[in-house]
């Protein structure tokens, strides 16, 4: 089966040839019918992230092995299962859950894989789906899918997840005002999930006019330009001076965590979901005297997933999918991506 593998970081992946798994056990073997190209796939390929004041954070040294396949938003169909699966056979459409841990560590154990102490995530840790087949673990990891379309779904896996698991993060009540920084694809689907799950009231930032005006259409209360006005001044003023109970940054980088900081009301949540990177500088008596929180999230858990793509069956959320690539093509939907050319999801079909 032909696999799309990152050899060397910063180097084109090379298209190669190798063994069709064989599923045993709990196994799946997954026809892989979409495969999302994610912001995350790009970090892998150069390496790592902008750590704080110009350093690298190296993807190695967090125990990232390379020659990969990367991809870990994989739709499609279930060619053959191990001889212990029961409830799904081959033919069924799927989704696959691709933040697998050990099962073994707290995090684990409460069925929070996607925090592992020692993650094995499909795509980063072990093969991924930019292949023609992808061998998963367990059958657990796998939703069937009703009426979405393989490709709708794939991006559900990572972006959705992230964002619904933010959203939950942030803990916000009807009442309350939820400010959402980037309004990027998972910013359009925070808003949406913030729309449905909360109805709180719902405050969009972005640099791009474009990019709002969706935010407004997908049920943004308010939309704020950061780049005509003042972000801080503008939350305070939706807010009758008292600022966001939450913010969710989709951006994470020092320019706007700075500014999250100081919309926060009293009390307030920051979710960090981002990795643009950087770092602030932060007056730590601030963080007692005001009580607010700092919550890191990081994708989403199994279960997050089942709720997500029942929401998605119904069509509370749609994803956006704007390209289409070949297997072979690869290089060139990363380097489009990472050129800021792709609106929505780009998707490889193997
Ligand atoms: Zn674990
Ligand atoms: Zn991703």
């Amino acid at each position: 089966m032909k696999a799309a593998r990152i050899i060397k970081p910063k180097e084109p992946l090379i298209i190669t040839d190798i063994q069709k798994p064989e599923p045993k056990g709990m196994q799946a073997l997954i026809k892989v019918i979409a495969s999302g190209v994610c912001h995350s796939d790009l970090h892998l390929w150069e390496g790592g992230y902008a750590g704080a004041a110009g350093s690298f954070i190296r993807v190695e040294d967090r125990g990232v092995k390379f020659p990969l396949t990367p991809g870990h938003e994989i739709a499609g169909i279930v060619e053959k299962v191990g001889e212990d699966v029961n409830g799904l056979r081959s033919g069924d459409r799927v989704l696959v859950y691709p933040w697998i841990g050990d099962g073994l560590c707290p995090a684990c154990r409460v069925g929070s894989e996607n925090i592992c102490d020692n993650p094995r995530s499909l795509g980063v840790y072990q093969n991924g789906g930019y292949a023609e087949y992808l061998l998963v673990p367990s059958a657990k990891y796998l939703v069937k899918l009703d009426k979405l379309k393989e490709e709708e779904a794939a991006s559900l896996a990572c972006s959705g997840l992230t964002a619904y698991s933010a959203v939950k993060n942030a803990n916000i009540k009807p009442s309350e005002a939820l400010v959402i920084v980037g309004a990027g694809g998972l910013g359009l689907i925070g808003v949406q999930l913030a729309r449905s799950i909360t109805n709180s009231k719902i405050i969009v930032i972005d640099l791009d006019d474009k990019k709002l005006m969706e935010a407004k259409k997908l049920g943004a209360d308010y939309i704020v330009n950061s780049k005509s006005e003042d972000p801080v001044k503008a939350v305070k003023e939706l807010t009758n001076g008292l600022g966001a109970d939450a913010v969710i940054d989709f951006v994470n980088a020092s320019s706007t965590v700075s500014k999250d900081l100081e919309m926060l009301r009293k009390r307030g949540r920051l979710v960090p979901v981002g990795l643009f990177g950087g770092s602030i500088e932060l007056p730590l008596v601030s963080i007692p005297l005001r009580a607010i929180k700092i919550i890191g999230s990081y994708t989403g858990r199994l279960d997050d997933l089942f709720d997500l793509v029942t929401l998605a069956e119904r069509g509370v959320i749609k994803t956006i999918i704007s390209k289409r690539f070949l297997l072979d093509e690869v290089n060139k939907a990363l380097e489009e991506l990472k050129e800021g050319k792709i609106v929505g999801r780009a998707i490889i079909n193997p």
